[in-house]
């Protein structure tokens, strides 16, 4: 670990004096366990801080602003970019404990804390008859505070919109400890800046979150699923324009490719049509009420009856987990293709989503790697998944040659390199791509702005990293699926 100034010592005992050594770990599992997020890149720290309070977070940035000590926030640490991993040291703010949650049920409002559970926000509106709709694959584990910081996606955002369109208000603190408030429980606003909108996705950069007011909507009566399968990539992506420009708005709208469903029904023997095998899918599912829903449904078996090659209906509960399974099966039944997996989520333009599917092939011909893809076919928004050999020297080499190309061809196609995970450190070689000179230019004067010193979560977003240099941890997170091994004939 590289020498920690002077300064910074004095400042850690301090935090130490200050909260005590319950809320201040300089040591041990938990601390080590909080060195890295999912994309499992350590970095050695000096003290983590399990915050109980908005007066730990208050005092924790005043003294880190005081003596220039860098602070990391951070919420379950499912961050897939390595966002919430304390490149620069310093501290490492955990807000996990904070984690209530109130249904204002009169308002159609929650009220909730930083580290409150994605999954657990949505039982507490459920059980009162309401609605919390955005939903990252890792809710039973990530944070609303993350998700938050990260504008989170999902499914789901195919009809509902992603967390940005429900966080009605936000309250935190500035980089220099200052207590601040971004809108109230109320549903509209004008009064000056939206500061709220900017720490929505500013990755932990320009604030921290300790208190959000978030939107709820009436519980949707009923869902109703169909799978469809089609003759290639390309068609399947097409169906999904015409679907979506006939006005039609399914709640969820997830694509498969072929090399997904190779991996469903090859490696983890999920079969869902009979005579078919490596087609790829569409499952599409609307909710609402009993007659919006009769009509969808109306609308959608013709739909699929004159664009796919076959298509399954569920009836049941039971029927609709069936359709759901190859789609939960694709991901760990990847590493049967590579030990390691880079797991995009670029965005490109509806227009362009079949151009996409020409390149995906093309791109994994040239670097002889799979890259099975899947994802919001209603955003534009697919998880490339690159499958590689971490220990296989060649295999690094074309895995990061594909990236390249990856991202200079959503860029090139009017899409961008991220639509849900975030920059972190991942992506910060490619945000050169993405934003200009002035676009770069106009965040670092925001940044400035807001965190004079530069303490907050530094290292992330704007100074490009190579973490192909970086060896990850090996250690198992609670959110690894066990992966799926292909079975020998
Ligand atoms: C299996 C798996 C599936 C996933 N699926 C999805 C998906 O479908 N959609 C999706 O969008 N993402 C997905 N993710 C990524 C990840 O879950 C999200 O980015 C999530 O929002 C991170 O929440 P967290 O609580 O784990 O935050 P962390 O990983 O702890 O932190 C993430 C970022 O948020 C900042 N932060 C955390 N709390 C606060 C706060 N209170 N105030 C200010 N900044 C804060 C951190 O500094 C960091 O920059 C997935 C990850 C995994 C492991």
């Amino acid at each position: 670990m590289a020498r920690i100034p002077k300064k910074r010592q004095q400042a850690t005992e301090k935090l130490l004096e200050l909260l005590g050594p319950r809320k201040v770990k300089l040591e041990g599992n938990e601390k080590y366990m909080a060195s890295f997020d999912s994309m499992k890149l350590s970095f050695p720290y000096e003290a983590l801080v399990v915050a109980r309070s908005e007066k730990d977070v208050g005092a924790t940035l005043k003294l880190a602003n005081e003596f220039g000590v860098p602070v990391t926030t951070r919420g379950a640490g499912t961050s897939l970019t390595g966002s919430a991993s304390p490149i620069k040291g310093g501290w490492v703010l955990d807000l996990s404990k904070m984690n209530s949650v109130k249904i204002l049920k009169t308002k159609s409002m929650a009220v909730v804390q930083p580290g409150a559970i994605v999954s657990d926000i949505q039982a507490a509106a459920d059980s009162e008859g309401l609605f919390y709709p955005p939903d990252p694959s890792s809710l039973k584990y990530c944070t609303i505070g993350g998700n938050i910081a990260c504008n989170a996606g999902g499914m789901r955002c195919a009809k509902y919109g992603v967390t940005r369109d429900f966080v009605l208000a936000l309250e935190g603190f500035l980089p220099t400890g200052e207590k601040v408030s971004w809108g109230g429980e109320y549903k509209k606003f004008a009064t000056g800046y939206n500061v709220r909108d900017l720490w929505i996705g500013s990755e932990g950069t320009l604030g921290v979150v300790t208190k959000a007011v978030l939107r709820l909507l009436p519980k949707p009566e009923k869902k109703w699923t169909i799978l469809v399968a089609f003759d290639s990539d390309i068609k399947a992506l097409e169906a999904v324009q015409k679907l979506l420009f006939a006005g039609q708005n399914p709640a969820i709208l997830e694509f498969l490719d072929t090399n997904s469903v190779y991996c469903a029904e090859e490696v983890a023997g999920v079969k869902l049509f009979k005579g078919l095998s490596l087609k790829p899918l569409l499952l599409v599912e609307f909710d609402g009420n009993g007659s919006q829903l009769r009509e969808d449904k109306k609308k959608a078996i013709a739909w699929a009856t004159e664009l796919g090659l076959a298509y399954r209906e569920a009836k049941t509960e039971k029927e609709t987990e069936t359709l759901w399974s190859a789609r939960r099966a694709c991901s760990p039944a990847m590493f049967s293709m590579g030990d390691s997996k880079i797991n995009e989520d670029i965005v490109v333009p509806l227009e362009s989503q079949a151009k996409f599917a020409r390149f995906l092939k093309q791109m994994q011909k040239k670097w002889k790697l799979n890259a099975p893809t899947f994802g919001h076919a209603a955003d534009g928004n697919f998880h490339v998944n690159i499958m590689y050999t971490r220990s296989d020297a060649d295999e690094c080499r074309r895995a990061k040659g594909a990236v390249l190309d990856l991202m200079k061809k959503v860029v090139a196609l009017g899409g961008t390199i991220s639509g849900e995970h975030g920059i972190g450190l991942a992506k910060t070689p490619f945000m050169n791509f993405a934003r200009n000179e002035a676009e770069m230019g106009a965040m670092r004067a925001i940044k400035k702005a807001l965190d004079p010193k530069r303490i907050l979560n530094p290292g992330k977003i704007f100074t490009p990293y190579e973490v192909w240099d970086k060896k990850p941890e090996v250690v198992k997170l609670p959110w690894d699926k066990k992966p799926i091994a292909k079975k020998e004939a």
